[in-house]
């Protein structure tokens, strides 16, 4: 699974971590725990909303002040959402966007 935050955590980009987790049998970096949690979080919804089994990529735009505007493909598919966490991880908005 690819996001386009290509240079530290996949899900904020930041380089000072080194957090990595098994996100659907992929080895993916984070800067933290609550990141992966969060990352973790988010493609599950994705999954859910869309009766999808895996998602291909995520494009993310946004941080945890303002939530998240996200697109994700599963093959030809696409779906346009927007995220917010908690502190901790879990998802505290998700709705999809037009
Ligand atoms: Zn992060």
């Amino acid at each position: 699974m690819k996001t386009n935050n290509t240079e530290g955590c996949a899900l904020c980009n930041a380089t000072w971590g080194e957090y990595r987790d098994e996100v659907e049998g992929e080895r993916m970096v984070f800067c933290c725990d609550i990141c992966a949690a969060a990352f973790k979080n988010m493609v599950a919804s994705v999954e859910k909303e869309n009766g999808w089994s895996s998602v291909d990529s995520i494009e993310i735009q946004g941080n945890n002040n303002t939530g998240r505007k996200c697109s994700a493909r599963s093959g030809k598919n696409e779906f346009s959402f927007y995220i917010k966490f908690h502190n901790d991880g879990r998802v505290k908005d998700f709705h999809r966007l037009k």
